[in-house]
């Protein structure tokens, strides 16, 4: 029987859980510094203690998820923390395509998958000269918001840039990718794919409160008019959204296409948890910015089901549950090397 092993973070309470609830045996990869929170949860089989997560590449830890059978699962502080080729080079299988991670870090890959699955994206700015209109600068990689920042044209943007110089979080131009900033409703749409089944599930929606972007909208407008102050989108916790039943048709079609175009671009394609993240305007239209090619935090606000996922099960229904179960379906079936790279 395969268990279920993550990195001590970003979600993995609602991984470990939802594994736990499928029957299925837990293991975290979990920090010192953080044992004390991780042993309050009884479904946490066994802790793997370590001082850093890279250890994940090391002997002994690969081998102690070999002996375990062990199954690791993604999420946002894996492709944070490790660059594309030390995740390739991970021996313990991963769940989905770890190949396609490598899509999401890099912003030129990202682009092109995200052309080719025809979502409609905001124009990305390659020169700060050409800056014409408001623009979001963003650091390369999973960054998660930090220290990006807005700016209406190339002054304002050089003088924000030599500021993250300064303050040692980028070393230039080359560390910042510029896009047009697209107003309107956030909304982050999180799917599943199970190639088992050939199937698309829509398991739910949700906005992210950003700090301190989302703090901004409550100091009046004369005192938001220092532009040499920084405001970053570190994303400090998410809420759930419900979208007009009108909606939902099209948000079908922007997940399998993105599926589709993964298949094309980056064999065996997308599987398991992914999520469009965008701005709907004035007229419902939807603009994506960003793609995760794993699970997102956002699913944590679901543990224990979504408005949308108790359409499709009867019982309740975390993206964490779901993967745990597409691995038992794959055991069971003999099929594990489809769903696992
Ligand atoms: P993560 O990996 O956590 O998704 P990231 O570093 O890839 O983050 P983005 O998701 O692209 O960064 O952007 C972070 C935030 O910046 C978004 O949640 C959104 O609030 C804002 N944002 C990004 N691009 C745009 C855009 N073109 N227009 C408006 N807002 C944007």
């Amino acid at each position: 029987m395969v268990s279920i092993a993550t990195l001590g973070s970003h979600c993995a309470l609602q991984l470990l859980k939802g594994a736990k609830d499928e029957g299925l045996e837990t293991l975290l990869i979990c920090e010192k510094k953080r044992e004390r929170l991780y042993r309050r949860f009884n479904f946490i089989d066994k802790l793997i203690l370590v001082d850093a997560f890279s250890e994940i590449l090391e002997q002994k830890c690969e081998s102690i998820l070999q002996k375990n059978n062990s199954v690791l699962i993604p999420h946002g502080t894996l492709i944070a923390q490790m660059d594309s080729k030390q995740i390739e080079s991970i021996k313990t299988p991963i769940f989905g395509n770890k190949h396609i991670l490598r899509w999401e870090s890099d912003r030129a890959l990202k682009e092109q998958l995200m052309k080719e699955a025809k979502l409609e994206t905001p124009k990305s700015v390659p020169n700060p000269k050409e800056i014409n209109g408001l623009v979001i600068a963003k650091r390369h990689g999973a960054a998660g918001g930090k220290g990006y920042f807005l700016a209406s044209n190339e002054n304002e943007y050089n003088k924000k840039r030599d500021q993250l110089i300064k303050e040692g979080m980028i070393n230039g131009d080359n560390d910042l990718y510029l896009q047009e900033y697209t107003s309107g409703v956030l909304a982050y749409l999180q799917f599943f794919y199970s190639p088992l089944k050939n199937e698309l599930e829509f398991f739910g929606v949700d906005k992210r409160h950003e700090s301190d972007i989302d703090g901004l909208s409550r100091i009046p407008a004369e005192n938001q008019l220092n532009t040499d102050t920084i405001s970053s989108f570190n994303v400090i916790a998410n809420s759930p959204l419900v979208l007009r039943e009108s909606l939902l048709d099209d948000v079908y079609t922007m997940g399998e296409n993105f599926i589709e175009a993964s298949s094309k671009l980056v064999p065996p394609g997308m599987n398991g948890p992914f999520c469009i993240e965008g701005v709907y305007d004035e007229n419902a239209k939807f603009t994506s910015f960003e793609f995760s090619a794993r699970i997102v935090a956002g699913t944590n606000i679901f543990m224990n089901g979504s408005p949308y996922t108790t359409l499709i099960y009867n019982e309740p229904m975390s993206m964490g549950r779901r993967i745990a179960r597409e691995i038992k379906q794959a055991e069971t079936e003999n099929k594990i090397s489809k769903i696992i790279t």
